[in-house]
């Protein structure tokens, strides 16, 4: 019998209300069922939601410093669990040992970083225009936050979110991905061991149309943070714009690399393996566009389908594997399709393109690293995410059309540009419509304390990370304190 996880409200831990589960597996080996999850429904948003509002009644009155020591020994406990958290991430989404210990130290890092900034919630004040008045602003809890996440970054993206919204005095209703609920669970347990009140984080699992939903339209739901695919969030901002809901999106990327002709080869090569192959090219951040200087395209070509076609692929857990699975057979398919696309579209698939299925591969949804050249801006292939380790060589004659080709897409999440040159470096890094923007450094790796999101169809507006997480976090309150004794009217009595 597999075990049984539950969800966690108010403190206890609980089955859904009509007691139906989900199976969750390993993509590397189909056959392991890790656990059944509750396949929650509408009403247990609302006990979660109605626990989470209890809570931040009294969460919101903790001193921010007081919140933030929770969450340095959140931190701390992270670090001793680090290994063991990593292998059931691996064993839940597939990435290799040493992506999931980041995973984890992403975690680790932005719980040592909100600790911090519950010392740092820092106000404005202003001289007033009138005598005898002063002027504050400070920052105040929203109340309670909806969050909605993806599987590739099981442990790094909720804590992106809880660890700062819960040092800000907020409370959360989190409803994990599908495929990696049992991480978040472990999130939980940490947070509990911390010395989290009850209520003050909430763990609801299920689909996303109906937990999701749920979190989307509840009227006491008053911030929804989503991170996931830019067609469902497109579904989850509508629903939070009828209700006048605070909304932060991260979605979709289609990355690009540049390589100019003067870059260092070996290090622009070492990048995109990294960047396009790493977690199986399932990151929001994967390199899944190469844009080749003329001049270099030919040899640089060469040199990485060399390469890439040496790394080696299986279960993470395994010291030996470069890449891992692809998350399930449904995104396997989307893979499959998109190379036959690019087929059709007459690009060259010089590498990969099929599933790998031989050996130890057979029971996993596992896939070739893909490399297509020939590839034109215009192409699907060039423009739509894939989400897979699908890697499109473009070619470019200039600064000016790389970084042209790059702004192409409706996507702005991450970049980069290999180049000796600081003057081409600095433009590109001016131009590029891109949140993130790497210079001589692969399109992933991005810090806890640095601002982290997309522009165009990939954001809202809106930053994970760093200190611009808490202006999505917190609102403003402005205080005017009159210690004139008499009636003083703005702008009139001047
Ligand atoms: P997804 O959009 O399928 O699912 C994301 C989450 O939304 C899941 O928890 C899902 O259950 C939930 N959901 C589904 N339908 C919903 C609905 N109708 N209402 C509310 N919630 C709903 O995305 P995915 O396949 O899990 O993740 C891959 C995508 O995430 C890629 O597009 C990737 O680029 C993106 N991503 C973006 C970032 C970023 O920071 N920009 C980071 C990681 C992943």
């Amino acid at each position: 019998m597999p075990t049984h996880f539950q969800n966690f409200i108010d403190g206890h831990w609980c089955d859904s209300s009509d007691g139906r589960t989900f199976e969750n597996r390993n993509p590397a080996n189909w056959n392991e069922i890790l656990g059944t999850f509750p396949l929650s429904i509408k009403q247990d948003v609302d006990r979660a939601t109605q626990a989470a509002l209890e809570a931040f009644r009294q969460w919101r009155f903790v001193p921010a410093p007081e919140r933030g020591n929770i969450l340095r020994k959140a931190g701390d406990i992270m670090v001793r669990r680090k290994n063991e958290i990593a292998a059931i991430m691996t064993r839940e989404m597939g990435k290799p040992l040493t992506e999931t210990k980041g995973d984890v130290q992403e975690g680790i890092d932005t719980a040592f970083y909100s600790a911090t900034e519950g010392r740092r919630l820092f106000g404005i004040n202003t001289p007033s225009e009138l005598p005898n008045k002063m002027n504050l602003s400070f920052r105040v809890p929203i109340g309670v936050c909806g969050l909605i996440t993806p599987w590739n970054f099981p442990m790094a993206i909720p804590s992106w979110n809880i660890f700062p919204g819960l040092v800000a005095g907020n409370t959360f209703v989190f409803k994990p991905a599908e495929d990696t609920p049992w991480t978040a669970n472990v999130l939980a347990e940490i947070l509990i061991e911390a010395g989290l009140p009850k209520g003050c984080l909430n763990i609801v699992h299920g689909a996303g149309a109906v937990v999701g939903a749920a979190i989307t339209e509840h009227p006491d739901i008053r911030a929804v943070s989503f991170t996931g695919s830019t067609s469902t969030g497109a579904i989850v901002a509508r629903a939070c714009g009828e209700r006048t809901k605070h909304v932060c999106l991260e979605m979709g990327g289609k990355n690009a690399q540049i390589v100019m002709a003067d870059a260092d080869l070996d290090l622009a090569i070492e990048g995109v393996l990294w960047g396009a192959f790493g977690t199986t090219g399932q990151r929001c951040t994967a390199t899944s566009r190469l844009i080749l200087h003329e001049k270099i395209h030919d040899e640089m070509v060469e040199r990485l389908a060399r390469q890439a076609s040496k790394l080696r692929l299986g279960d993470g857990l395994d010291a030996k594997t470069d890449v891992g699975p692809i998350i399930n057979e449904k995104q396997r398919k989307n893979i499959e399709r998109y190379v036959k696309i690019g087929k059709e579209e007459g690009a060259n698939c010089m590498l990969g393109g099929e599933v790998a299925s031989i050996g130890n591969l057979k029971n996993g949804w596992f896939f070739q690293p893909t490399i297509f050249t020939d590839v034109t801006p215009e192409m699907r292939i060039a423009k739509e995410e894939i989400f897979g380790p699908v890697l499109s060589v473009l070619k470019c004659r200039s600064l000016e059309e790389a970084i042209e080709i790059n702004n192409s897409v409706q996507y702005g999440l991450s970049s980069s540009i290999y180049t000796r040159d600081i003057n081409v470096a600095m433009q590109a890094a001016r131009d590029i419509e891109a949140g993130i923007t790497y210079i001589n450094a692969a399109t992933i790796g991005a810090e806890a304390h640095m601002p982290f999101g997309g522009v165009k169809g990939t954001g809202n507006g809106h930053r994970e990370g760093g200190w611009a997480v808490f202006d999505f976090y917190t609102e403003w309150k402005s205080v005017y304190i009159d210690y004139s004794g008499k009636l003083q009217r703005a702008q009139i009595d001047v």
